[in-house]
């Protein structure tokens, strides 16, 4: 047994890449958590005999379900239910509660458009009818904005969701809880999925942990692994059939065995937040060169980092160095403003200038230019200290354009961050 499915991404702006699909990935994400096998997402314009070839295309495939997104809309351009219920052999009728239901949504924005150019209100209670019609015997989903979804029992179901993400996303979980769904999915296999992370772990490291894995491990065959590298953080996905959850053991602790000081999370969580928990109760602060604020932004990115984050200098200049953080001139004279000397003393100058217990700077070359055969485009120095004196001094070099450098340059600190706080 297994259930099967098939997305149909629809709408002009989309295909021609005006939009970027946002449902099509989100669904594919739902989809596997489900337990149900994707066949195909695919994407075409708001023409009607496309929309009828692909959902003629994923039935002849022989899916259990399509998911189609977008042309719900009250203009004639939105015309994906219509198609939908001729290919699904079913006569269009007007719900009439749906139609007062809609009517009582739209009333309020109607209040906001007034005056001369404003929509006459016979114009839009024939828009408002037209999303009231429906395919007849067809579960209708309450609207999340004025559109309202619909999912055509048969084989295959068919599930007609709004095309903008923030109305599509909440209809889903409804549209999945609605019997017809649940009977076009009853064969999907239930897994259990875990995530581990680790940073500082060449994907060709971990490719050879997996060999091993495969040839120590009974059931291993068993586990459904994905490995992606992000951000140089490497994330490994393991799916598997709840009887295989031995095999699962048996992995988590080879890798703990052979890549313990990599591994940073082994229930999916991610470095931001691992940090601004580890920083409860401390007061941090940045002295950024290259990174130019980015690390201060990530640090502000959760909510309540009021508690922690007590601020930082952009000290991008020589004189900014000297000036703001205290660094000695002499010193960058000496070694060069990207050096691990520098990134101390803009550090400590954090450490002071903000009263704070936890500081972190970053000094480094992003490029295109100022790269020397010594300190080549992508050389970054670290330097974490905290306020018993304790740190960590690090130089990197990191890969590809001035962008990558920079964003890298943040996600390194996190980690060095981390480390620095989750040893002491
Ligand atoms: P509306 O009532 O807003 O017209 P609709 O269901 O008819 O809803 P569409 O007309 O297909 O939806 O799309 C409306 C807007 O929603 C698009 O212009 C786009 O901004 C966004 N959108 C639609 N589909 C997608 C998608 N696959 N990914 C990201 N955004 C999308
Ligand atoms: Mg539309």
């Amino acid at each position: 047994m297994s259930a099967r499915a098939g997305i149909v991404v629809t709408g002009t702006e989309v295909l021609t890449g005006r939009v970027a699909d946002r449902n099509g990935p989100w669904l594919a994400d739902r989809l596997l958590e489900l337990g149900v096998e994707l066949a195909h997402i695919t994407i075409c314009g708001d023409r009607p005999t496309d929309i009828e070839s692909q959902l003629r295309f994923l039935a002849a495939e022989g899916v259990d379900l399509i998911i189609t997104s977008g042309g719900l809309g009250p203009t004639a351009d939105d015309l994906t239910v219509e198609t939908v219920a001729r290919f699904c052999g079913r006569d269009i009728v007007l719900d009439e509660v749906l139609e007062a239901r809609i009517a009582e949504i739209i009333k309020p924005m109607m209040a906001r458009y007034s005056g001369p150019g404003a929509p006459d209100f016979a114009t839009v209670r024939a828009a408002n009818r037209k999303q009231a019609m429906v395919p007849a015997g067809a579960t209708i989903l309450d609207p999340v904005g004025t559109a309202p979804g619909v999912v055509v029992p048969g084989t295959p179901t068919v599930m007609v969701l709004p095309g903008p993400p923030r109305e599509l996303q909440p209809m889903w979980h409804k549209a999945v809880a609605t019997p017809a769904v649940q009977q076009a999915i009853a064969g999907r296999t239930h897994y259990a999925q875990q995530m581990i992370r680790m940073f500082g772990l060449p994907e060709s490291g971990l490719a050879d942990t997996l060999r091993h894995a495969q040839e120590t491990i009974p059931g291993f065959h068993r586990l459904e692994i994905t490995t992606c590298l992000r951000r140089g953080e490497l994330e490994i996905v393991t799916r598997y059939e709840p009887d295989a959850a031995e095999a699962y053991r048996q992995l988590l602790e080879l890798l703990r065995e052979r890549h313990a000081g990599a591994i940073f999370s082994e229930d999916g969580s991610q470095i931001d937040d691992l940090v601004a928990s580890a920083l409860a109760g401390r007061q941090i602060a940045t002295a950024e060169s290259c990174t130019a604020g980015l690390l201060a932004g990530r640090l502000a990115d959760p909510p309540g980092a009021s508690g922690y984050l007590a601020g930082g200098v952009v000290s991008y200049s020589n004189e900014a160095k000297v000036e703001l953080l205290g660094v000695d001139a002499a010193l960058i004279a000496e070694h060069g403003a990207v050096s691990e000397p520098v990134a101390e003393a803009m550090a400590a100058g954090a450490l002071r200038r903000f009263g704070a217990d936890t500081a972190v700077a970053i000094t480094g070359i992003a490029g295109p230019g100022g790269g020397t055969p010594d300190k080549p485009v992508g050389t970054v120095c670290f330097c974490i200290a905290l306020g018993d004196g304790r740190k960590i001094t690090r130089t990197t070099r990191l890969p590809g354009e001035r962008a990558d450098v920079r964003e890298r340059s943040t996600t390194v600190a996190m980690h060095l961050l981390y480390r620095a706080l989750s040893n002491g």
